[in-house]
């Protein structure tokens, strides 16, 4: 695994010659989203760095709230400053930090950091490579290469980054440097039950009631190789769950027996609909994903669609039935 040592120097340098920076990752953000966008902030002030602003358009998700700097993450509208180095972590294209977008460009600078399977990247400065598993992972390596000594705030950030994108080191996406991370991670002290606890083995009520309802809603196709589900905004109001309960119920259909590929459809904003897509590795979920205007991984990716759930449901069985021959 080769190591894009030049990419990491040069993200290194913008960072030391940099004095306001704007740091900010994806919509609906999730545990590697939040955690890489903190360590990015410890990073920085371990380079001496004050003048750092934290943005992202949606709440933090209230099982990260407690990692180290997540209270001081503010949303778009609070920010009035202008910037010289802005960071995109956990994405590559501006647009996907939402209502962020349109600061990212304004810095001398944007810096884009991502780990996931791209075409074309945003940004005056990208790093992206898709051999990390998380993108917390890449901000290790940018500890390493920087020698700023890595402190127990920012590895709780960083682990919780990794242990969420690897599904707790289960995931395919699980390498050897994921763990020799997750071992410097652990030599600083970090508490790993507690911090699992907190964002891996914790279901809030919410989420328990939208759990059952969606399990009991699952259709299947192509001979149960195929399962999805809907999830419908009534659903979220009628149990108490919010957005942010729905992350991870998809891997309830993923880990049926016999199914290949696993899809939630979520109701949306403005009339539209989340598709959520989760793949065995002979179907690319990021390709099938980036048709409708997403992209991801190859085995977990997702896309927004600009049509109400049923229609959005019906174009994606059709364009599974027309690109992977399956008979859904
Ligand atoms: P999830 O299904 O958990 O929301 O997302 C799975 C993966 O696909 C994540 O890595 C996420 O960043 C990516 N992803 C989800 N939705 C989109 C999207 O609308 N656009 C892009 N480019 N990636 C997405
Ligand atoms: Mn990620």
């Amino acid at each position: 695994m080769t190591i894009k040592t030049n990419e990491i120097d040069r993200v290194l340098d913008t960072f030391r010659a940099g004095s306001r920076f704007l740091i900010t990752s994806h919509v609906s953000p999730d545990g590697d989203a939040v955690g890489s966008l903190l360590g990015i902030a410890h990073l920085l002030r371990g380079l001496g760095k004050t003048d750092i602003t934290c943005v992202l358009e949606d709440d933090v998700p209230r099982i990260y709230t407690w990692l180290p700097g997540a209270d001081k993450i503010v949303k778009q509208d609070a920010v009035t400053k202008t910037f010289d180095t802005s960071v995109l972590i956990d994405a590559h294209s501006a647009d996907r930090s939402g209502k962020v977008a349109p600061l990212l460009p304004k810095a001398n600078t944007f810096v884009v950091i991502d780990h996931h399977l791209v075409e074309k990247a945003d940004g005056d400065l990208k790093w992206v490579d898709p051999t990390y598993a998380a993108a917390g992972e890449m901000v290790y390596d940018l500890y390493v290469k920087s020698g700023v000594p890595l402190t127990r705030e920012a590895a709780e950030c960083i682990y919780t980054a990794q242990t969420t994108d690897t599904g707790s080191f289960r995931y395919s996406n699980t390498n050897p440097r994921s763990h020799r991370i997750a071992a410097g991670l652990m030599e600083t002290g970090i508490n790993i039950r507690a911090i699992t606890e907190r964002v891996i083995d914790t279901m809030s009520r919410g989420k328990y009631n939208l759990l059952q309802r969606v399990l009991g809603r699952i259709q299947f196709g192509a001979n149960a190789t195929v399962a999805y589900a809907d999830i419908y905004a009534k659903d979220l109001a009628e149990t108490g769950a919010l957005g942010e309960d729905t992350d991870g119920l998809i891997n309830y259909l993923r880990n049926i027996e016999g199914v290949r590929v696993a899809m939630i459809f979520r109701e949306a904003k403005d009339g539209k609909t989340k598709v959520s897509f989760r793949t065995q590795a002979e179907l690319n979920a990021a390709d099938i994903c980036r048709a409708f205007g997403g992209g991801g991984h190859a085995v977990a990716a997702g896309a927004t669609i600009d049509a109400p759930i049923d229609e959005a449901r019906e174009q994606v069985l059709a364009h599974l039935r027309n690109h992977s021959g399956l008979d859904v």
